[in-house]
């Protein structure tokens, strides 16, 4: 179906050719009238599926009748939320909104944390219609007068079994509060897990549900592959991949900030540029990596889970897992990083003795065994005892370590919604 056969607007049709989109994607195609129709929404779509059109464009449309060029920021009330969880995802978002507004006279801004808030305060005090947030940040705002929801009509939670897993539900409940109960609410997650539909329980009025990739489905267009390795020789090896594969442009996932870093160096030494990007960074050094790697200045970028969340780099070629993760369904959301909307892309896992177990999880949740070889050269000693991962006796308490970890990183301050002291956000390591 063409974009034209949606009910979008002339103005939002421009900037959609502008971007020479030919036509919707799958999620675009069924959200799209579900939202200009003042529905709500419960849509499972992974990053990569075209999802953050799939809200912006029908919400821009919904608020250009209340566009006005008027000075006074009463005349510009938060009338969209868009809710992410971490600062990343936020700020890609708040771009979708600016390009795909272009044509539309409505203003937006974004707020996160890991910057001084006074400038955010600013902007959103001078009146903004659409604001992306991450929840910590927001509530900071709220706190500071600085803004006020209670004219919002359309409240987006994107990501949404992110936040869960982040630990960003009490701080989703506070914001919930402060809107209007006869808004308009899209949820939109990777997966559809009994917690992910239990929040949609609470959130959502009477929904219609989308769902464009079936159940923990790993994008089709991914071609993945397995290669068995000894654990101290996957440095070379990816080195090599890199290498003899020609790959320019490669998304490395570690499962701790440790490794992220000691890799980036490993690779740096031999010559490959390579960039770590993990939560103990500075988010201006999160931004630089990320524009380095885009404009092909680093080749390789190495992230965590965590820090991975939202980072949108169009027509991602390769993403390479050197260390499986812990948590089975990491393993989507690191290969939704490449094969974006329909282009192929391939996963590539480096996996170690070690990795058995969390192999077969994997394998468990998608269904299927993940195509195998081994490189010539890199041949697996078959006497390599297993070892306990993340030094912890059994995989168990592993798993539970990396839970907690990210809930940790992610984790929100408790209590309710107060002023902070300008810049305290800083230090807040993801999502603030
Ligand atoms: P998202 O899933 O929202 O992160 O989008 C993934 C990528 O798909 C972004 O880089 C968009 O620019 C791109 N995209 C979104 N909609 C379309 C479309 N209809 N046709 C082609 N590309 C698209």
């Amino acid at each position: 179906m063409p974009f034209d056969h949606l009910g979008l607007s002339a103005e939002i049709l421009h900037a959609v050719a502008d971007e020479g989109y030919e036509l919707p994607t799958p999620v675009q195609e069924e959200a799209i009238p579900v939202v200009l129709a003042g529905r709500d929404l419960l849509a499972a779509a992974q990053t990569g599926t075209g999802k953050t059109a799939a809200f912006v464009l029908p919400i821009l449309q919904l608020l250009t009748p209340l566009a006005n060029t008027s000075f006074s920021p009463a005349r510009h009330p938060v009338r969209a939320l868009v809710v992410t969880p971490t600062r990343e995802l936020a700020m890609q978002v708040a771009q979708s909104v600016k390009t795909y507004g272009r044509h539309v006279p409505l203003r937006s801004a974004v707020v996160y944390g890991g910057v001084p808030v006074d400038p955010q305060a600013k902007e959103t005090r001078a009146g903004v219609e659409i604001l992306v947030a991450t929840p910590g940040r927001l509530l900071d705002l709220v706190g500071q007068r600085a803004v006020n929801l209670t004219q919002v009509s359309i409240l987006v939670l994107d990501e949404a079994d992110r936040m869960l897993d982040m630990g960003f539900i009490p701080d989703i409940r506070r914001i919930v509060e402060l809107l209007p109960a006869g808004r308009q609410s899209l949820l939109f997650s990777a997966t559809f897990n009994d917690d992910v539909r239990s929040l949609a329980g609470n959130f959502l009025r009477d929904p219609v549900t989308v769902e464009v990739a079936r159940r923990n489905t790993a994008v089709e267009t991914v071609r993945q592959m397995l290669y068995p390795v000894d654990r101290e020789r996957k440095t070379d090896l990816l080195a090599h991949l890199i290498r003899t594969r020609g790959w320019r442009q490669v998304l490395v996932f570690t499962r701790t900030k440790i490794m992220a870093s000691r890799l980036a160096r490993d690779l740096d030494r031999v010559g490959i540029a390579a960039v770590p990007i993990h939560s103990d960074r500075t988010q201006s050094e999160r931004t630089r990596a990320l524009a380095d790697f885009k404009a092909g200045e680093i080749e390789v970028l190495v992230a965590t889970d965590v820090a991975s969340r939202g980072l949108d780099i169009e027509e991602l070629p390769v993403v390479v897992n050197y260390e499986l993760p812990l948590v089975a369904e990491d393993y989507l959301h690191r290969i939704g990083r490449t094969a974006r909307a329909g282009l192929d892309g391939d996963a590539v896992s480096l996996a170690c003795i070690d990795e058995v177990d969390l192999l077969r999880a994997i394998q468990r949740m998608l269904k299927r065994a993940i195509p195998w070889q081994v490189e010539p050269g890199f041949v697996p000693d078959r006497n390599v005892e297993p070892r306990p991962i993340s030094g912890r006796s059994s995989p168990g308490a592993a798993i539970r370590d990396a839970r907690e970890t990210r809930a940790r990183e992610g984790a929100p301050r408790r209590g309710g919604v107060r002023p902070r002291p300008t810049g305290a956000g800083e230090r807040r390591p993801t999502g603030r």
